[in-house]
């Protein structure tokens, strides 16, 4: 079954015996969970839309490994145009969710992970790639969702993963046995984990050859023996537990992020795409980085079109659609969410083939993008609670609306223009809260900051790529300067 629908996936998932804490409780599935279900929902997304005609040339794609035609999230990009067309794909994602809708993680690991087991298997005459190549039909053939796990929880960041007092704070090989190996450690901040039928772990620094347990990605099932997921709290996750639409903001769709646990987790030979090969660590996570950072120059977009709509929606609702510096608000807002979605296109246009074949995006450009990317949605965001109003985050509850003796004067008083309902004023202001405040805000403004690689990641690549050292001779050059 290389493509499954949105019916399918659900089922998939509710199939599979997870190990999963939420809020003091386990529970061993998302699918009937009040505050997992909108994130699952998002994911499901990525099924649904690729069964649609009018979306077939950017959610499915002809596979480079089977010729069968399978979803652009589990794709090997075979051209600038394959990464073009990610990035829109993720714009509409965005804009089809309003929220994080997690199966890029995957996606961006397989293309990593692709082109670094290439070059490792050439040094060192190992066997990753095939094993990686006879995993990714698997993927393929399955549509499996991936969660793609990278960073560790680092302990002391001034140490170095073996110098840790605890030895786990970065997750390591702790026996190699004939048939395999054990790992254990955690993976912190997993974007939709418990939405995904397999893990592909990756190491989440540049290593040395001390680190050797340390260098270490393979993948597994998510429900391997060992592996556990504790849940991220979202800023108003409970209100989701109350029953009502309209406070949650955005009734149906969501992101979600967990501690995920290691405990001596076994993995096959045949799973296995790096173990020990120091020297190969950092360029797996400067690929990975690089295409996770492309990604949010058309997820992010697509979201910040939702929340500009909302800014506009809001104005209009206020009578004010027309006044002059709402009008350019707005015109600053699309000036701003159009930037980053040039920085994303740019880094595809400007990608390359790697040894392996595959298309990587031009590092420069992706960090460039996501060093936007921790600026413009927060100044997007302000202009949005700007044009918003103090009401956003003083109306009172759906059920004060709805209550006999309140409810007339929320009515009333909160009521805009004539032709608007005070419902469907507040609806789009709970939306703009939920975007900028509540459990969206996670996806939209933190994951921004720190996602794909906090800021300082960023400016790290781009003084390695900026190649300053070519400017100054263009400057003397200029100059006639003889040294
Ligand atoms: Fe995809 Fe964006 Fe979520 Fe990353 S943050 S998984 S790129 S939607
Ligand atoms: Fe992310």
């Amino acid at each position: 079954m290389a493509l499954m629908t949105g019916e399918q996936y659900i089922e998939s998932i509710a199939k599979i015996k997870m190990e999963i804490y939420i809020m003091g409780e386990k529970i061993d599935s998302p699918v009937n969970n009040p505050i997992l279900r909108p994130s699952l929902n998002s994911v499901r997304m990525t099924y649904d839309l690729a069964q649609k005609p009018e979306y077939e040339d950017l959610m499915t794609v002809k596979s480079s490994i089977t010729g069968n035609k399978i979803n652009r999230f589990c794709h090997i990009h075979q051209s600038t145009e394959d990464l073009i067309k990610k990035v829109k794909m993720q714009r509409l994602m965005g804009q089809a969710t309003a929220s994080c809708f997690q199966r890029c993680v995957g996606m961006d690991a397989f293309n990593a992970v692709f082109s670094t087991t290439y070059e490792t298997d050439k040094k060192y005459g190992t066997s990753y790639h095939k094993n990686f190549v006879e995993y990714m039909k698997l993927v393929e053939e399955n549509d499996w969702t991936v969660d793609g796990a990278m960073t560790d929880p680092k302990g002391d960041r001034g140490l170095s993963p073996s110098q840790q007092s605890d030895p786990d704070m970065y997750l390591r090989i702790v026996e190699r046995r004939p048939d395999g190996i054990v790992v254990r450690g955690a993976k912190a901040h997993q974007t939709g984990i418990c939405n995904s039928h397999e893990v592909l772990v990756m190491p989440t620094i540049a290593m040395r050859e001390e680190d050797k347990d340390y260098a270490v990605s393979f993948a597994v099932p998510i429900d391997a023996p060992g592996l556990l997921m504790i849940i991220g709290r979202q800023s108003c996750d409970t209100r989701k537990l109350e029953g009502g639409k309209l406070d949650v903001g955005n009734p149906e769709f969501g992101g979600v992020e967990a501690l995920t646990v290691f405990d001596d987790v076994f993995v096959p030979n045949e799973r296995i795409f790096l173990a020990g090969e120091t020297e190969f660590a950092g360029m797996l996570v400067e690929r990975f980085a690089g295409y996770h950072r492309q990604s949010y120059g058309g997820c992010k977009v697509g979201v910040g079109d939702v929340l500009i709509g909302a800014a506009a929606l809001a104005a209009d609702y206020n009578g004010v659609p027309r006044a002059s510096h709402v009008r350019d608000k707005l015109i600053e807002m699309i000036h701003l969410n159009e930037t980053l979605y040039s920085c994303g296109i740019a880094c595809s246009a400007e990608g390359y083939k790697t040894e392996s074949g595959n298309y990587i995006i031009d590092l420069l450009l992706a960090n460039v993008c996501k060093q936007n990317v921790t600026r413009f949605p927060y100044e997007i965001a302000r202009l949005a609670e700007d044009l918003a109003g103090g009401l956003m985050v003083t109306a009172p509850s759906e059920k004060d609306l709805r209550h006999p003796v309140a409810g007339p004067y929320v009515e009333k008083y909160l009521k805009g223009i004539d032709s608007v309902s005070t419902e469907n004023r507040l609806k789009v202001l709970r939306l703009i809260e939920n975007l900028t405040l509540g459990t969206a805000a996670v996806g939209y403004r933190t994951e921004s900051m720190h996602g794909a690689g906090s800021p300082q990641a960023q400016r790290i690549m781009i003084s390695r790529q900026g190649n300053l050292e070519q400017k100054k001779k263009l400057a003397k050059k200029i100059a006639h300067i003889e040294e």
